[in-house]
């Protein structure tokens, strides 16, 4: 099924299950506008996106991507996830989400710069820190935002930082944002230990224990890890895992992975990937060759199958389908990607008693820190790293802590009760307001 509307189905099974008028369903059925258009770059024409789905509770707000399989299903559906994400984190915004089918790494750096730049004049009008806020996506970073924010504040001879975020921190960024999916994501999974959620807690509930931390509740040691996907999102939760203990053996990118029971040390295999631009050459750097003879050349439906504690799809989406999600060995899977698990896997992995923490919860933290960079915009102010880093980890564990209460209250997964949280909140907004 497409993603698109196998994530309204789930809408419409929340709103049924919430008793909530059907109305808002119709409503919630359809983006409120879809901007298609087409952007030139080095002679080449290329199919563009811009799709908003939801304002009722703050403007419209979501990252671009410029990745060849891109298309208007996978934007709508990315929108929707937007607005639940934000109505999850309960920060004041709407859901949208913008694209290009290209290959950027096709693409030289002034190609990449006028196609940026194509895009905001296709978009500008629709765009606006009061209307639409941009933000990086899978591969685009802080560079093209800067070129995007540029690009507005010409046409509209307004210097505007507050219309894009995820900008470098020399021109209005936000200390933290690069870092802040990763970062966030981290949060929950450690917040979600050491609680020891559905273990102490809940524990005839739905949801079977997934790991109990034994003794002291800091030793992450004894936990492996499986990332797929070492892009922004994927190397930033490795960063973070691995300070925090973790055990990492395997790691993987586009192009395959490695894994080593012994584990990764992330900052070699980061210097590494910098070197050879994969991480699948790099099995072999620092002291690791010596150390850890059991390293392995692995391909990423290895490392989804990986025989580990915590898988973290950290890629693209629909990654666990039927096909595999029996073969899947993790305890707990947290979603870093944007809907790397299908409702088909889904249901299977539930039976299987595999712990999902999802997506519109567990990698908010970039829509979090781009709220905070917006507001550091507004405001004409930049907040210190710490203070984003602490405002953050406060909103992750808050949130996470919400859809734990849900799930007591209505004995259900935390997919389902992250749902019921953010459409609770955004059809709340709709009614008071009236207009939509
Ligand atoms: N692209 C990121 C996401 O999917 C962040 C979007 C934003 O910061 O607006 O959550």
């Amino acid at each position: 099924m497409q993603l698109y509307k196998s994530t309204i189905n789930k809408i419409e099974e929340t709103l049924k299950f919430l008793g909530i008028d059907g109305g808002v369903l119709e409503k919630l059925k359809k983006p409120q506008k879809i901007l298609e258009f087409k952007v030139s770059a080095g002679g080449k024409k290329y199919k563009g996106w811009r799709v908003q789905y939801n304002n009722a509770r703050g403007p419209f707000k979501g990252g671009i991507r410029f990745h060849p399989g891109v298309n208007l299903d996978e934007m709508k559906a990315l929108a929707v996830w937007m607005a639940l994400k934000a109505a999850v984190m309960n920060i004041p915004l709407g859901g949208a989400k913008g694209g290009i089918a290209v290959d950027p790494f096709k693409l030289s750096q002034k190609e990449l710069e006028s196609l940026s730049r194509g895009y905001i004049k296709a978009i500008y009008k629709n765009i606006g820190p009061w209307k639409d806020i941009p933000a990086p996506d899978v591969n685009t970073n802080a560079q093209i935002m800067a070129w995007m924010m540029d690009e507005y504040s010409k046409i509209t001879d307004n210097f505007s930082p507050a219309v894009i975020t995820g900008k470098p921190v020399e021109i209005g960024g936000s200390y933290g944002r690069e870092n802040a999916t990763g970062v966030g994501g981290a949060f929950v999974l450690i917040d979600f230990l050491k609680k020891n959620y559905f273990c102490d807690k809940f524990e005839k509930g739905k949801n079977k224990c997934p790991i109990r931390l034994m003794g002291d509740h800091s030793d992450f040691s004894k936990l492996t890890v499986a990332i797929q996907g070492f892009g922004n999102v994927g190397s930033s939760i490795a960063q973070a895992l691995y300070k925090e203990g973790f055990k990492i053996t395997a790691i993987s990118d586009v192009q395959g992975g490695i894994r080593s029971e012994h584990g990764f040390n992330i900052f070699e295999v980061i210097d590494c990937v910098k070197k050879t631009g994969t991480v699948s050459g790099c099995y072999c750097v620092g002291n690791m060759c010596e150390a850890q003879g059991n390293y392995k050349v692995i391909s990423n439906k290895d490392l989804l199958e990986s025989d580990v504690d915590i898988l973290i799809p950290a890629a693209l989406e629909n990654q666990i389908t039927k096909e595999n999600a029996g073969k899947i060995k993790a305890k707990i899977i947290l979603e870093m990607a944007n809907g790397p698990i299908n409702p088909e896997a889904d249901e299977i992995l539930k039976k299987r008693g595999v712990l999902m923490i999802p997506d519109i919860l567990a990698n908010a933290g970039g829509i979090v820190v781009s709220y905070f960079e917006w507001m550091q915009n507004l405001q004409g102010d930049q907040w210190e790293e710490g203070a984003v880093l602490s405002k953050l980890h406060k909103l992750m564990a808050g949130s996470l802590a919400d859809v734990i209460k849900i799930v007591e209250k209505y004995n259900t997964d935390m997919r389902t009760a992250a749902y019921i949280l953010a459409i609770e909140r955004i059809s709340r907004a709709m009614n008071l307001r009236g207009g939509f």
